[in-house]
């Protein structure tokens, strides 16, 4: 179906990979392929799909028309032989995960992860015996000296959600594989278009293609990217058996997506770093987040590994309070979870995304204080965006009164 595409250019890729043209009237977009099963010719080539001799459909929940040119051009887009698409980036992690693991393997993680993923690591100890440990991924010592025998996965974020630090992927790399380990990144903040991570090392790729592939807001979809090897073990076991898998119609929504996704990364870049600088000059943000800011510590690695920042900024205001206050009082962006479409988006990590994490992880390990409020730059005027988040500051009050400043945990507080 996806054309085999000998044009390098990552924007013609993202606009070509989806060609299907050798099919369906020539039809210059992809056709949506609405069905549970195909009808087989004859027994003989039903049996022969089944024994995996011949190429061809069976069944939705093992592969689709529509949902195989996404796998396809996301495949190219990302540089990997394969890839493979789910009902939603949990979906695409934990059919990774359950896949490369069984009880007795530990799995070596950043210190900072999705909170969903954080629940699944969880979920895999408490049930199923597997170990997982955080580590600061800035100090490779560390990361060597959490290693053990029995590491089958070393499993990254980065820029990690929500303190968007950076971790070094070609030295993670070197370190997993040199103990036997598979190394797994969650590349959706950055996007094939920001960040490869196979080129410097990964051997699979997750994203949640909710967020910027997708990019509008509409839709729940995940995929996973790696070696053919791997994918159709995947296909046949963790996404046919657990189910996890995407709908045409989504996957037709992603398509449309990635036409634009250059485009619109270079935008959200853009806007995001007009928004940083205005934060990084406000009295009453304390601390920015922002793997584009110009004084960022990682900056050769960041040059080396990423082609821009994203739209991902988090900053901290002094308190819970004055964070629910800066939240309850924008008017363009708006407060839901989720990232990486045109819309913006704020949140608040310690109520909502990371309320799964225990709060001393949350603080300790993984950095994430009461006050840190996140947020997804989208499309909009940058004037427009930073003069809403101005009237929403405003209303923080200067000085907080003593009362409110007490440390809330965000379990109990109202
Ligand atoms: C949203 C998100 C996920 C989970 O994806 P869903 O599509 O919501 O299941 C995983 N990792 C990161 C970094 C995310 O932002």
């Amino acid at each position: 179906m996806a054309r085999e595409f000998e044009f390098e250019g990552f924007e013609t890729k993202s606009i070509h990979a989806a060609d299907p043209r050798s099919e369906a009237f020539g039809s210059l977009t992809v056709p949506l392929y609405m069905t549970s099963t195909y009808v087989f010719p004859d027994a003989e080539t039903g049996g022969a799909r089944f024994a995996g001799e011949e190429q061809g459909m069976i069944y939705s929940r093992i592969a689709n028309p529509t949902v195989d040119v996404l796998e396809k051009a996301m495949a190219q887009l990302e540089g990997a032989e394969a890839g493979l698409a789910f009902g939603s980036g949990m979906g695409a992690i934990s059919a990774v995960l359950i896949a490369m693991v069984k009880s007795g393997d530990h799995i070596l993680c950043s210190d900072g992860l999705y909170g969903c993923t954080y629940g699944l690591l969880t979920m895999l100890k408490e049930k199923f015996g597997v170990e997982f440990d955080l580590v600061d991924m800035s100090d490779m010592e560390r990361v060597r000296a959490m290693m053990r025998p029995q590491t089958k996965v070393v499993y990254v974020e980065t820029p990690i959600n929500p303190t968007l630090k950076v971790v070094d992927l070609q030295a993670v790399s070197e370190i997993a594989h040199a103990g036997g380990a598979q190394l797994v990144v969650d590349n959706t903040f950055m996007t094939p278009y920001l960040q490869q991570p196979l080129k410097h090392g990964a051997d699979v790729v997750v994203h949640s293609a909710t967020k910027y592939l997708g990019g509008h807001g509409d839709l729940i979809a995940g995929v996973a990217v790696g070696s053919k090897a791997f994918l159709d073990e995947l296909r046949f076991s963790t996404l046919k058996d657990i189910g996890a898998v995407m709908a045409p119609m989504e996957a037709w929504l992603i398509l449309r997506g990635l036409k634009t996704l250059s485009l619109r990364m270079e935008r959200h870049c853009e806007n995001a770093h007009k928004v940083y600088t205005y934060l990084a000059n406000h009295p009453k943000v304390s601390k920015v987040y922002f793997p584009g800011a110009p004084d960022h510590p990682q900056q050769e690695l960041i040059a080396r590994q990423m082609r821009g920042s994203s739209g991902m900024i988090a900053f901290e205001v002094q308190t819970l309070e004055a964070g629910r206050t800066l939240m309850n009082s924008v008017r363009l962006a708006q407060l839901a979870v989720s990232l990486g479409e045109a819309t913006t988006l704020i949140q608040h990590p310690a109520s909502m995304t990371h309320a799964v994490v225990p709060a001393d992880v949350r603080r300790d390990e993984m950095g994430i204080a009461d006050g840190l409020v996140r947020l997804s730059v989208g499309l909009e005027h940058p004037d427009d965006i930073i003069a809403d988040l101005e009237q929403a500051l405003a209303k923080i009050p200067v000085q907080q009164p003593e009362s409110a400043k007490v440390d809330t945990d965000p379990h109990t507080a109202a």
